[in-house]
Parts: structure tokens; C-alpha cells; sequence
């Protein structure tokens, strides 16, 4: 369950973070993650539950923005991502087709007080 391991590092992160600015309590995470990462929210937020407790953050809220595949061609522009094809050629030009959202994975903020 990888969850668990993305856990431990916003854990680990938002604690450096904290420890860093001379905080003692974590009250909010902010995460953005893409689609793309096959992230289960629910397991994440059980993974949070279970790890925070002797963290700055056991009273901390958990927030989860989940950002959606967006694939773009360098030649056609944006072109619709169909899930579970993971052919990423472009259907209308056959071009190798780029990422332009959807694999994110990132703290986007910690609040701390
Ligand atoms: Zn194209």
C-alpha cells in the first residue's frame, strides 16, 4: 500500500517544515494529486489517521485536491485523455503526447500555529 509511504514523507515534510519555523502543532495539510498517480483517497486519509497521532499534526485536518489527467499535443494541443488507455500517442497526429496535468504530487501548503 503506497499510501502509507506517501504519508510518512508529507508527514516527515510538514514536520521539517513546522520544526524549521519554531511551530508546535500542525493544523492543516494541503495536498494536490494527480490522477495519474492511482492514489486512493480514502486509503491516504486512513493512512493519515493511523500515523499522525504522534506527529505536530495529530490534530491537523487532512485536505486532498485531486487534479485530473489533462494530456496535451505538442502539434494538435489539447486532446481528450481516455482512462485505462495508457497509449499516450496522440490519436489525431500519432505524436507522442505530454502531460499538462495529472501527475502531481505535491504539498501544496501546511498551516501551522
Ligand atoms: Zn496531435
Amino acid at each position: 500500500m503506497h499510501e502509507m509511504s506517501i504519508m510518512e514523507g508529507v508527514l516527515t515534510l510538514a514536520g521539517n517544515e513546522a520544526g524549521k519555523h519554531g511551530y508546535q502543532k500542525i493544523t492543516r495539510i494541503k495536498l494536490r494529486i494527480g490522477e495519474f498517480r492511482g492514489v486512493v483517497r480514502e486509503a491516504l486519509e486512513f493512512a493519515f489517521d493511523a500515523m499522525k497521532g504522534d506527529t505536530a499534526a495529530k490534530d491537523a485536518v487532512l485536505e486532498i485536491e485531486t487534479v485530473a489527467i489533462r494530456l496535451e499535443c505538442p502539434n494538435c494541443k489539447e486532446i481528450e485523455y481516455i482512462p485505462g488507455d495508457l497509449n499516450l500517442l496522440c490519436p489525431g497526429c500519432g505524436s507522442p503526447v505530454e502531460f499538462a496535468a495529472g501527475r502531481e504530487m505535491q504539498v501544496e501548503y501546511v498551516d501551522m500555529e
